[in-house]
């Protein structure tokens, strides 16, 4: 499966902070749930990320108001659009492909219908165009987005849709989990099925048997050299 919610880790540390420091469950601020900005929460897999989304959709419904819910729609763990925890939340959503118009399709439909907010799971998975799109939402039709993504692929690398976020975001904030060691996990180890860490393969595997575990930049490189890989990460 291509992400971490179908992952037990075992305890490895998946207890979530944000950079603030506040605990899950918290309350969004004011501000987070009322003003247009493009907002970027990042994690590595494991962190609960889906979790604070759907707390988020949580208090927007709690205070008598909706929020659009998107993922993508190659994640088809749960049977298309829905959005799930491991600790047990779930929501419907509606699944965007990489060629959808996120404004036209989906966004503007859903602002006729009055909702206050737009929330997207898994947008490391959104086209770099999709990023100006929601951009746009933001700034022509004041409605808060907040997209939840994964910072780095197995092999080290930004997504295309994260890098995309990471410059456009108005606002960005990590979802801690950490290591083995207990250093905070920036990356992610993908494991194959006799569990040993690989290196090759697609970006996105769906539904194959691999897992993935959160670690730390030293422990990553540490499985990246005694891979036989080279020395600096994208010299191969
Ligand atoms: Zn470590």
């Amino acid at each position: 499966m291509l992400t971490h919610a179908s992952v037990d880790f075992g305890g490895a540390g998946s207890e979530a902070t944000f950079f603030s420091g506040k605990r899950p469950g918290r309350r969004e601020t004011d501000e987070e749930l009322q003003v247009a900005k493009l907002y970027f929460s990042y994690a590595s897999m494991g962190a609960g990320k889906s979790a604070y989304l759907l707390q988020t959709n949580f208090n927007y419904t709690e205070r008598g108001m909706t929020s659009l819910l998107l993922t993508a729609a190659l994640d088809d763990r749960y049977g298309a659009g829905k959005i799930t925890s491991r600790i047990g939340m779930e929501a419907d959503a509606k699944t965007f492909a990489p060629t959808d118009d996120l404004l036209e399709t989906f966004i503007l439909p859903a602002l006729r219908e009055g909702v206050s907010a737009v929330l997207v799971d898994e947008a490391q998975f959104l086209q770099p165009e999709q990023v100006w799109q929601l951009a746009e939402a933001v700034d022509r039709f004041d409605v808060p987005v907040m997209c939840f993504g994964l910072r780095t692929s197995f092999t080290g690398d930004l997504f295309p849709g994260s890098a995309a976020l990471l410059a456009a975001a108005d606002q960005m904030r990590e979802i801690k989990t950490i290591c083995c060691c207990g250093k905070k996990a920036t990356y992610v180890l993908r494991k194959d099925a006799t569990g040993q860490p690989t290196f090759s393969g697609a970006q996105v595997q769906i539904g194959g048997n691999d897992s993935y575990l959160p670690v730390c930049r030293k422990h990553w490189m540490e499985a990246w050299i005694a891979a036989g890989r080279p020395r600096i990460p994208g010299t191969a």
